[in-house]
């Protein structure tokens, strides 16, 4: 029988966008023929080489992100899923099948394509509804054409359908949020992950990073964004379930989930991380490189670590302290070994700090630890 145990997720990186945001730091490159040929068969190689791993295995779900996934045709996806349907490891019969997509990419024909082969689930990258807003962060999309996207997503049959909103942007006031807020109520979603924005390193924000900071909201309207944001979207049904994400019942994203409870999870594709056997690695950020080393029969590494015992068991519990149905320390120990004395000593002072409450065996973060969790996280690792 199969078990919780066997149970993996997979990650295809496609990298290619029609251009870059200027606040985007994840591996993108221009979107061609030329390039989606060299990905392609590139995939297919890393794919005969992974796939062994999964020997045993049932997939509980499978994530194309990007980049812009959806900027592929159908028949290229259904490539990629045919070869995992023919390899080692079972499909879950409920394995949610994921497909980032932006909003300019999204008709009604491309859509059912879509669904036709098996794509059940649609994350769309919305980001605003705000459109001087969209244009300060260089999308290609309004506000209409990205509620457009979601009607006919929906109207396609994709009915699992998630979207991602951005708060803490430049010259974003509090009415200007209100209103994007309010433009959810009345589109036929399941899903909303809700991001903060990041002056990375590398991307052009980062750059300019002096200039952007002066317009940015206050950490007071910060906080009154994300409090308004909670309190808003739960009217609308829409449940937080983890710090960043809101999902209507039963529609809790199962491949995020895996990774805040360290499912082992396989990414594929250039620039992709792997969560293997107590294992990290990651694939070449470079399309060439990428598919030069795999051609040569070579994994595309060149990053791995496998954390000390002590370092993973840190980690592993301030991620899934995340979720708000908190984390059962007697389950988290048969998983994960007797909490180490270090990690004993920080809960303590996050208790006593009344950042986490503990009930039973299940610890929680509290009210004031939603707000402030990267500082629980930094307690704890
Ligand atoms: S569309 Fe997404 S992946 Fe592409 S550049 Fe913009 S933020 Fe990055």
């Amino acid at each position: 029988m199969m078990t919780a145990g066997n149970s993996v997720s997979l990650y295809i990186h496609v990298p290619f966008c029609t251009k870059k945001c200027p606040y985007c730091h994840f591996f993108v490159q221009p979107d061609s023929l030329e390039n989606q040929e060299l990905f392609l068969s590139a995939l297919a190689k890393e794919w005969q080489l992974r796939s062994p791993l999964l020997k045993g295995k049932e997939i509980t779900s499978i994530y194309f992100g990007g980049g812009t996934p959806s900027l592929l045709p159908a028949k290229s996806l259904e490539k990629i899923l045919h070869w995992i349907q023919k390899g080692p490891a079972s499909l879950s019969p409920s394995c949610e099948i994921t497909l980032e997509a932006n909003p300019e990419t999204v008709s009604l024909q491309v859509m059912q394509e879509f669904s036709e082969v098996g794509i059940n689930r649609v994350s769309i990258g919305v980001q605003s509804f705000d459109d001087n807003l969209l244009r300060i962060l260089g999308r290609t999309h309004d506000s209409d054409k990205a509620k457009k996207a979601i009607h006919t997503t929906y109207e396609a049959g994709i009915s699992n359908l998630s979207i991602d909103l951005m708060y803490e942007l430049p010259h974003q006031t509090l009415t200007q949020w209100q209103h994007s807020l309010s433009q959810v109520a009345d589109l036929p979603i399941t899903h909303l992950s809700l991001y903060n924005l990041v002056f990375e390193p590398g991307t052009s924000f980062y750059k300019k990073s002096k200039v952007l900071s002066p317009s940015l909201p206050s950490e007071e309207d910060c906080l009154i964004m994300l409090q308004q944001a909670v309190k808003d979207l739960e009217s609308y049904g829409l449940m937080r379930y983890e710090i960043s994400a809101f999902a209507k019942p039963g529609y809790e994203s199962l491949h995020n989930t895996g990774y805040w409870t360290a499912r082992p999870f396989l990414g594929l594709g250039p620039s992709a991380f792997s969560y293997w056997e107590g294992r990290r690695f990651r694939n070449k950020a470079h399309l060439k490189k990428y598919s030069e080393m795999l051609h040569q029969n070579t994994l595309p590494e060149d990053f791995e670590e496998a954390l000390p015992f002590e370092d993973k068991q840190k980690e592993l519990l301030a991620v899934e302290l995340r979720l708000l149905q908190g984390v059962d320390l007697h389950l988290f120990e048969q998983k994960n070994g007797i909490l180490c004395p270090s990690l004993h000593a920080s809960l303590e002072k996050l208790l006593s700090k009344q950042w986490l409450k503990q009930e039973g065996s299940l610890l929680r973060l509290t009210e004031e630890g939603l707000l402030f969790y990267d500082s629980v996280a930094s307690e704890m690792i």
